[in-house]
């Protein structure tokens, strides 16, 4: 027992020890990580099936007409020719370059019966209406041009006047 004072030291060299052992195993390499391949030919048709949206189809077209739009009661919309849609949304564009993007198109009319003339365009989906009675004057005259500009002659585009004034827009012959 007469060297019982040596056990102080052996422990503490065998803690010192055992800690840089535990540091030792710690230090290993971070294993190393690599990236799966990029693929080069990442096309647009890809990008959308990735996102599982469709491409932008006459629905959807119909749909922001729809959307861009405040539909008079009763009005029927659903089976509109998909170039109307088209012409439609131009029409709202003309609106908003002239009233401001915050002014919200009302249709008045769609295929709607009986209020047109039995050959009207209206019963074939081939035509709509816009109102614009409410709006002043001179901001009427400038949707209408605009409107016709950009629209004839694949449409016809029609100011009717009279109590029931509003904006004629179908598809021409
Ligand atoms: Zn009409």
């Amino acid at each position: 027992m007469k060297h019982l004072y040596l056990l102080a030291p052996i422990l503490a060299l065998m803690a010192i020890v055992g800690v840089y052992w535990l540091i030792k195993t710690n230090s290993r390499p971070i294993p190393r990580y690599d990236s799966p391949e990029t693929e080069e030919d990442w096309s647009a048709e890809d990008y959308y099936k990735h996102l599982n949206v469709k491409p932008f189809g006459g629905r959807e077209v119909h749909r922001l007409l729809i959307k861009r739009t405040k539909q008079k009661p009763g009005v029927y919309l659903e089976s509109l020719e998909p170039a109307m849609d088209t012409a439609g949304l131009e029409v709202v564009n003309a609106f908003h370059q002239v009233m401001g993007d915050d002014y919200v198109p009302v249709i008045t009319s769609g295929n709607d019966w009986p209020y047109h003339a039995k050959k009207s365009k209206h019963y074939a989906n081939k035509a709509i209406d816009f109102r614009i009675k409410y709006i002043p004057f001179e901001n009427r005259k400038e949707i209408v041009e605009k409107v016709q500009k950009q629209l004839e002659p694949r449409f016809r585009i029609i100011w009717e006047r009279g109590e029931a004034e509003h904006l004629h827009v179908e598809l021409a012959d």
